[in-house]
């Protein structure tokens, strides 16, 4: 955090260094914008084809191939969820949550692409529906559905309260992680990453750029819906935090389940799906 009483004396030229205009770090207009069109017309056709429900304080994971959709669905209360996605073949590649905030911004909606880890650096998926679109920016700046926090985990809540917590996001998603794939548990563990915080309202104070949370706009039937750009494994933690209108890392808040469906096309439909392919980057660093 910025000091109170800053310890140097502002330069004369103070006020012209700070009128200075921002400039945007990594315009995507280089991209190519997904064809929300014709991904609306595939999903026409898709019918229901698994779902799994993440109890409260607890996650799951499901298989979604490419060329399908997901959605995660608020049930029966006001639910934040951690979302985790890994390629199904390599649980390396990883979504990667800072690079996907670098380019497309602190929160997310309709159009924006989930992007892998290093080396790949691909879409693993694209957003293309989401119930809570109207929401926008809040008077405080906040917003939902952020890849600006991390997740809770029992690392940080031993660090400022000495407690063990084993209910968190990151315990939650290495378990079911483990469950799913067959990994021992502390193998599961390394596989897990910061995440897409589901339904979450978070922004950063304007005097101090604290990282703040306030209650979840969700209700029950509102849902944020995917198409698998590559095959999928997606786990989804039904946070401590509940709503995340007051704390997390413990069992204070009211928690609900959360749901991931998955619609599948076909796969006469999926065929027609072109993976994206991973970076083109030589990977030489210099030395050639
Ligand atoms: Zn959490």
């Amino acid at each position: 955090m910025k000091l109170e009483n800053p310890n140097y004396a502002r330069p004369q030229d103070a006020a012209d260094r700070k009128a200075i205009r921002p400039v945007i770090c990594y315009p995507p207009d280089t991209l190519d914008p997904p064809d929300l069109k014709r991904l609306e017309e595939v999903r026409q056709s898709a019918v229901k084809s698994a779902e799994v429900t993440a109890a409260p304080r607890d996650a799951a994971c499901v298989d979604v191939p490419a060329g399908a959709f997901f959605r995660i669905v608020s049930v029966e209360g006001a639910q934040v969820g951690d979302l985790n996605l890994w390629n199904k073949h390599d649980l390396t590649e990883r979504f990667y949550s800072g690079k996907t905030r670098a380019l497309h911004g602190t929160h997310l909606s309709t159009g924006d692409r989930m992007w892998s880890s290093f080396p790949n650096m691909r879409p693993m998926a694209t957003i293309v529906s989401d119930t809570l679109d109207w929401y926008g920016f809040d008077e405080f700046g906040g917003s939902v559905h952020d890849v600006i926090g991390t997740r809770c985990d029992p690392y940080t809540g031993r660090l400022l309260s000495g407690d063990n917590y084993h209910y968190c996001c990151h315990s939650n998603l290495t378990r079911a992680l483990a469950g799913h794939c067959g990994l021992p548990l502390h193998e599961a563990e390394m596989h897990v990453h910061d995440v897409l915080n589901v339904f979450m309202c978070t922004g950063f104070t304007r005097d101090t750029g604290q990282y703040f949370m306030k209650a979840s706009p969700v209700r029950p039937g509102d849902y944020l819906e995917f198409y698998a750009e590559i095959d999928l494994v997606v786990g989804i933690s039904a946070c401590p935090g509940g709503d995340c209108s007051s704390e997390h890392s413990s069992d204070t808040a009211a928690c609900y389940p959360l749901l991931i469906e998955v619609y599948d096309p076909g796969e006469a439909a999926r065929a027609t799906h072109v993976q994206p392919a991973a970076s083109g980057y030589d990977r030489t660093h210099g030395t050639s």
